[in-house]
C-alpha cells in the first residue's frame, strides 16, 4: 500500500468505492489522513460503514474543511452531467481529483509510464509490465488494469510504476507527469463524457502534460487523429527536447518503430520477430508490441532482456486468449471483443475459423466485418443477436443458430474436427449482457467448455 502519511492534517473526500475508491480509503486511514467516503450504492456503503469507513452524508460536507475530492475515473465529473458530490466540489472551489495524482505525490523519485489510447491499453500495460518484472526490474502496474494505484506496493527511486489511463483518469491528475506516455490509437468512444471527438482527444492528450527534457512520448500513428496529435508533439519537442517515437505499421518514419503482424523493426534498425508467440496475434498486437518495446528500452532494459520478455509474454484473459486445442483445432476466447471493431482485429488474425459470436448488438451489426468474411467456414450464432446477424450474414457466410453458448461450441467442436488446422473463435461483436453477468463470465464459461471437450488439451493460463 502506498503511504500517504505525508497528506497527514489535510482532509479528504473519496467519491466511489469499487477497486480504485477503496484502495484509496484505505491508504487514507492507514496514513491517518482524514477522510470520508460515498458510494451511491446503498449495498457498497453499508458494506464500507461495516468495514469502519467513515461515510459522507453528501449535502452535509463542509466544503471549506475539505483539501480535495477523490473521485472514482467511473463516475462523471463534468459530462453528461457532474455526479452531485463533484458539482458541489467544484462550486466550493475544491480541487477534483484522482486516486492516480496522489500516488504521483506520494512516489516523487519513481518513475511512470502511462499507457492510453483507445484500444490496446490493458495489453500494452501488461506486456510493459511483465517485460519489466522479467528483465527483474522493480516495477508495480496498476491504474484502470488490475489494482488500484493507491493499493501498488512503494518503490522509490528506481522503481517503475506501469499505468493503464483512461482520458477520465487523465483529466483528474495535476502534478501527474508521464516519464513515458504512450499513445496506441484513437477511434470514435465515450463521447457522451467527451462531449465530441475534439473533446476526447483533448482529454487523451493530457498524457503528455508536464513532460519535460529526457521524458519520452511514444505514439501510434496509423489514423488521422494521432497523426494529428504527432504533429503537435513534433513541434513541442523541439522546444522541449522529449524523446519522441512515432509507431507505424509497415511503413519506416524517421527516428520511428515499424511494425506488422508477428514482426518489428525500432529506430536503429533491430528487428525483433515473435511471429511464433501465440499470445500477440495480429497488426494491432505488433502496434502493442512496438509501444511496449520502445517504452522498456527507454527505461533501459538491455534489448535481448526485452526480448526474451517480449517473447514470454502471457497474455491477457478473453483477448485472443487460446485456451485448448482438440487435435489441429485451436480454441480461442476473445469474448472482451464487445464490438464489431474488436471483432475484426480477431477475424483479420486467423484463416480457417469457426466463429462464434452475438449477445446483445451494438448499431451497425457486422456488415462492417465483411472484409474477413472469407476466412470463416461457419458461424454459429448465439443471443439477442442471433436473427439479425444470420440476416446479414445470408449469402455471404454459411450459420447456423445456436441459441446458447454451450450448443455453438458443441456445434462447432463436431463440424471442425477432422478438417485440417482451424480455429474455434469466440469473438462475439456484441455486449454480454442478454446472457452473461459481464464479458468475463462469458470467456471463463468458454474457456471452462472448451477445456472440457473430449480429447482437449490445455492451452495458456490455468483458469
Ligand atoms: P483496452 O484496454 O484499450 O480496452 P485491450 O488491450 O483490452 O484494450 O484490448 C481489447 C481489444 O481491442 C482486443 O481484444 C483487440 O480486439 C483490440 N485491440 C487490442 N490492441 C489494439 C490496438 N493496438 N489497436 C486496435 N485494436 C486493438
Amino acid at each position: 500500500m502506498i503511504n500517504l502519511s505525508f497528506l497527514r492534517g489535510s482532509s479528504y473526500i473519496v467519491l466511489g468505492l469499487a477497486r480504485s475508491g477503496l484502495a484509496a480509503v484505505r491508504a487514507l486511514m492507514a496514513g491517518g489522513v482524514e477522510c470520508a467516503a460515498w458510494d451511491d450504492s446503498a449495498e457498497t456503503r453499508k458494506a464500507a460503514a461495516d468495514a469502519g469507513i467513515k461515510l459522507a452524508e453528501p449535502d452535509k460536507i463542509d466544503w471549506s474543511k475539505i483539501t480535495a475530492l477523490v473521485i472514482s475515473p467511473g463516475i462523471p465529473s463534468h459530462l453528461p452531467k457532474p455526479h452531485a458530490i463533484a458539482a458541489a466540489a467544484r462550486a466550493a472551489g475544491k480541487p477534483i481529483i484522482c486516486d492516480i495524482e496522489l500516488l504521483a505525490r506520494a512516489e516523487p523519485k519513481a518513475r511512470f509510464v502511462a499507457v492510453t489510447g483507445t484500444n490496446g491499453k490493458s495489453t500494452t500495460t501488461a506486456l510493459i509490465a511483465h517485460i519489466l518484472e522479467s528483465a527483474g526490474w522493480p516495477s508495480q502496474v496498476g491504474g484502470n488494469i488490475g489494482r488500484g494505484a493507491l493499493d501498488l506496493e512503494p518503490l522509490g527511486l528506481g522503481g517503475v510504476y506501469v499505468l493503464e489511463m483512461s482520458s477520465y483518469q487523465l483529466e483528474l491528475v495535476e502534478t501527474f507527469r508521464a516519464n513515458v506516455a504512450v499513445w496506441l490509437n484513437i477511434a470514435p468512444d465515450h463521447l457522451d463524457r467527451h462531449g465530441d471527438m475534439a473533446g476526447y482527444v483533448a482529454a487523451k492528450q493530457h498524457v503528455f502534460d508536464r513532460q519535460v527534457t529526457r521524458d519520452c512520448a511514444i505514439i501510434g500513428i496509423d489514423d488521422k487523429y494521432s497523426v494529428e496529435v504527432f504533429r503537435w508533439l513534433s513541434k513541442r519537442r523541439l522546444a522541449e527536447d522529449i524523446a519522441l517515437t512515432p509507431l507505424a505499421l509497415k511503413r519506416s518514419i524517421a527516428g520511428g518503430v515499424i511494425f506488422q503482424a508477428g514482426r518489428l523493426v525500432d529506430a536503429e534498425g533491430y528487428r525483433v520477430d515473435f511471429a511464433d508467440v501465440p499470445t500477440l496475434p495480429g497488426d494491432h498486437n505488433a502496434q502493442n508490441a512496438a509501444a511496449a518495446w520502445s517504452a522498456v528500452r527507454w527505461i533501459g532494459v538491455p534489448r535481448e532482456k526485452a526480448k526474451a520478455g517480449l517473447r514470454s509474454y502471457p497474455g491477457l484473459p478473453h483477448r485472443q486468449e487460446q485456451v485448448a486445442a482438440v487435435g489441429d483445432v485451436i480454441y480461442v476466447n476473445d469474448s472482451k471483443a464487445t464490438n464489431a471493431d474488436a471483432t475484426a482485429h480477431a477475424l483479420s488474425s486467423y484463416e480457417d475459423i469457426y466463429w462464434i459470436l452475438g449477445g446483445q448488438a451494438k448499431e451497425g451489426g457486422v456488415t462492417a466485418l465483411a472484409p474477413s468474411f472469407d476466412r470463416v467456414r461457419h458461424a454459429f450464432l448465439i443471443g439477442e443477436a442471433a436473427e439479425m446477424f444470420e440476416g446479414q450474414l445470408t449469402g455471404k457466410v454459411a450459420s447456423t443458430r445456436c441459441g446458447d453458448l454451450k450448443s455453438a461450441l458443441d456445434a462447432a467442436h463436431a463440424m471442425s474436427e477432422g478438417k485440417g488446422p482451424a480455429v474455434v473463435l469466440l469473438s462475439p461483436a456484441c455486449a454480454s449482457w442478454d446472457q452473461w453477468k459481464s464479458y468475463e463470465h462469458r470467456g471463463d464459461a468458454f474457456r471452462e467448455m472448451a477445456r472440457a471437450l473430449p480429447g482437449a488439451k490445455v492451452l495458456g493460463r490455468p483458469a
